[in-house]
């Protein structure tokens, strides 16, 4: 049975290291952690949870966009394990947008992000896929891929004027509806 995780929370350090390379995306323990991840994430009600946020420094995220209540206009998506993922491209072209993080409850940032992305992964078959990413998963994976670089939304922020609650972020929304 999947275990819900601890989520690592701004401060732990292992949210600031380079997560290592899976040498074997089959092997039990990984397929554990991401079973584990699956539960953590949806718990949380997260479109996205990388290893790092649960204390483990290796390099693998989920992304799992589906419209929720964090994030009302996210598209649908089957939960997908990326397991030593890059980014093989970035499109110039840039679009601000509000995120928010497992790991920096009660807070959002906007942040500038490509709107288009190639990038390349292995499943936890081990498969390699490469896929292109527009919109708002290309700002998911992005956002997941920096985790595993040991780097958080806040650090994107142009400046500390683009914060805001989350709850403010909802009440913008709702008075924009
Ligand atoms: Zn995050």
């Amino acid at each position: 049975m999947p275990i819900l995780r601890q989520i690592a929370q701004l401060g732990q350090p292992v949210l600031r290291g380079v997560a290592e390379k899976i040498a074997d995306p089959e092997a039990p323990a990984v397929q554990t952690l991401i079973d584990d991840m699956l539960v953590t994430m949806a718990d949380a009600d997260g479109v996205g949870i990388a290893a790092p946020q649960v204390f483990e420094p290796l390099s693998l995220f989920i992304v799992a966009s589906r419209p929720n209540q964090r994030y009302p206009g996210a598209p649908e998506m089957v939960p997908t394990a990326m397991i030593n993922p890059e980014i093989l491209w970035a499109s110039d072209e840039k679009e601000p947008g509000w995120e928010g993080c497992l790991s920096i409850p009660g807070l959002r940032g906007l942040v500038l992000r490509s709107r288009k992305i190639g990038v390349r992964y292995q499943t936890r078959t081990g498969a390699a896929r490469e896929v292109e990413y527009a919109d708002f998963l290309a700002r998911v994976f992005q956002h997941e891929f920096d985790h595993v670089q040991g780097v958080v939304f806040i650090d994107r922020v142009e400046s500390t004027r683009e914060l805001m609650t989350e709850k403010e972020y909802i009440r913008s929304l709702q008075s924009h509806a």
